[in-house]
């Protein structure tokens, strides 16, 4: 009886301080190092709904060591959960697995593996792969496949057909991965091929990565490429490191880069819909790139103008002309990054709006309009959103 009791309290003390693997406990004879220990937390990326739809922040691409990648599965699962994603899918190269001689490097059972890490971090996997043809065409991910065993491994261009053949069968989500990642070293590999056409035409191809990490590129071929095709708009990170070891997360702002997706709920069926229907943004160091209608739409939701809040006149004393001065505050209640630069109107000449933070605007007073274009952004590859500023009297 007094041994149960006596585990029964140390199974609660174990639970209290962090489970019963956590280590570092006190007694006579040890001392708890603990304080070198991180507490574990989600980062929480605040972007509001936009037109009624959630924002989740995605992942579509990354490696472990089942492909070419550094780290175990589980690794993965903690760095997006602390990274503050909602979805994420592993993608492991089927035509490239180095580790293979000595690990069992079949794909359907990393994601058998997996489940149910993720589901108890309130994260949603998608189970996908990498389709690793040569440059060109290059590589493509799928989303929401079957099971992987079957793939074609002959990565001779004679297959490519048939190896994204396999995917579309199982009714995946393809997406066209860093195209411009061989630009310089393979002549003619950055662009808008035969093959992309015809699977484009045939509503084979859904997607198309803008930018990506691995490959430090954002592809501004791909911009208009996904807007004259109808795809959905992609930065994904293509980690195959620790993420922490690539990102250089001590400066203020940075993450990895994502594709917000605009989904009516938080589910692997709405995930889904929204890439299908091409509802995405992608998200990558400080540019947010997309369809016109769905940044708008994001601007609007982020970014707010208070009413005048004060006005200061100021006389030429050559002239004698008197120039009356309002000042605004805009405000930016999103993690994300909006620099703007005035295209018309007696204003402000440029605003830098960081994440949750607010600036001091200034207009001529009587000015009622400001017209910006918010170059962090892009919604084709030469031109950037525009935006109406619409300035309102306060009550000074
Ligand atoms: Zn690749
Ligand atoms: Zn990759």
């Amino acid at each position: 009886m007094y041994l149960v009791k006596i585990s029964l309290l140390l199974l609660t003390a174990a639970t209290l301080t962090g489970g019963p693997f956590a280590y570092g406990q006190e007694s006579s004879a040890t001392i708890s190092l603990a304080e070198f220990r991180k507490a574990p937390q989600r980062k929480l990326i605040q972007i509001p709904d936009i037109n009624g739809y959630k924002v989740l922040k995605a992942d579509f691409h990354m490696h472990t060591v089942f492909s070419d990648g550094f780290v175990w599965p589980s690794i993965r699962i903690q760095e997006a959960w602390q990274e503050g994603l909602d979805v994420m899918a592993i993608t492991e190269h089927i035509e490239f697995t180095p580790n293979s001689g000595i690990l069992n490097t079949d794909p359907d059972r990393l994601y058998e593996s997996i489940a149910n890490t993720v589901q108890s971090k309130n994260l949603i996997l998608i189970k996908g792969a990498e389709i690793t043809r040569k440059t060109p065409p290059g590589h493509f991910n799928a989303l929401f496949v079957g099971e992987l065993a079957g793939y074609e491994r002959d990565q001779s261009n004679a297959m490519d057909a048939i190896a994204i053949k396999r995917a579309h069968d199982q009714k995946s989500f393809i997406f066209w991965d860093h195209p411009g990642w061989q630009d310089a070293a393979i002549p003619g590999s950055y662009e808008w091929t035969h093959f992309v056409d015809s699977l484009a035409k045939a509503r084979v191809l859904g997607g198309i990565e803008v930018a990506n990490a691995q490959s430090n590129g954002l592809y501004k071929k791909a911009i208009d490429w996904a807007l004259d095709h109808d795809l959905a708009i992609m930065a994904n990170s293509d980690l195959h490191n620790v993420s922490g070891y690539d990102f250089n997360f001590d400066l203020p702002y940075v993450h990895r880069p994502m594709t917000l997706v605009l989904a009516k709920e938080k589910s692997e069926n709405s995930v889904r819909e929204a890439l299908e229907a091409g509802r995405t943004i992608a998200w990558a160091s400080k540019y947010l790139i997309g369809k016109e209608e769905y940044l708008r739409q994001l601007f609007n939701a982020c970014v707010s103008v208070s009413p005048s809040l004060h006005s200061t006149s100021y006389t030429n004393k050559s002239t004698g002309i008197t120039t009356v001065t309002d000042y605004y505050e805009i405000a930016n209640n999103s993690d994300l990054y909006f620099e703007l630069k005035l295209k018309s109107g007696d204003g402000s000449g440029s605003v830098i709006l960081h994440p949750r933070s607010a600036q001091t605007i200034a207009a001529r007073n009587g000015i009622q309009l400001l017209e910006y274009e918010v170059i962090s952004t892009f919604v084709r590859s030469d031109q950037h959103l525009k935006v109406d500023i619409h300035l309102k009297k306060g009550n000074k």
